[in-house]
């Protein structure tokens, strides 16, 4: 934005080349409108010097969080973007992927503490088997394991 810089300068030349000065009341103003046309250059510079530095910061951030990202969910999506990347959001791809994560398991209640686990579904095929639960640590028995059904709704 230094041309707003320097159109302020050329009006200043141009007032200058005209005689204007502040003998007059016109001339008065027309000085101190001058005057703060050049602050409001000076401030939009600075304005804009300070938003391309903030800029550049939130792309870091930006950069940063994708790596983040990818450490967390795993870059596998994101190393075939330019091959297949269409082809692994092609249409119930994701519900696949999300019912993978959960296949043969079953949500239940601790019968004890209420609070809900995953366990294997052929776990609970065996009437007999104990397991421990993740948040009182109490030993449940399978059968006295509440099966949860929330996927009806
Ligand atoms: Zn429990």
């Amino acid at each position: 934005m230094e041309y707003l810089n320097e159109r302020v300068s050329y009006l200043r030349g141009l007032a200058d080349g005209l005689g204007i000065d502040d003998s007059t009341k016109e001339g008065k103003i027309i000085l101190a409108i001058l005057d703060t046309l050049e602050d409001f250059a000076d401030a939009i510079n600075e304005l804009e010097a300070s938003h391309s530095e903030l800029d550049d910061y939130v792309g870091e951030i930006d950069e940063d969080l994708s790596e983040i990202e990818n450490q967390i969910y795993g870059d596998e999506d994101y190393d075939d973007e330019d091959d297949d990347y269409d082809y692994d959001y092609d249409d119930d791809d994701e519900d696949e992927d999300e019912d993978e994560d959960y296949e043969g398991y079953v949500e239940v209640e601790c019968p004890n503490c209420h609070m809900l686990m995953s366990v294997e579904e052929e776990l609970l095929e065996d009437e007999d088997a104990e397991l421990v639960c993740p948040h009182c640590n109490e030993t449940i028995k399978v059968k006295d394991l509440k099966i949860v059904d929330d996927d009806e709704d």
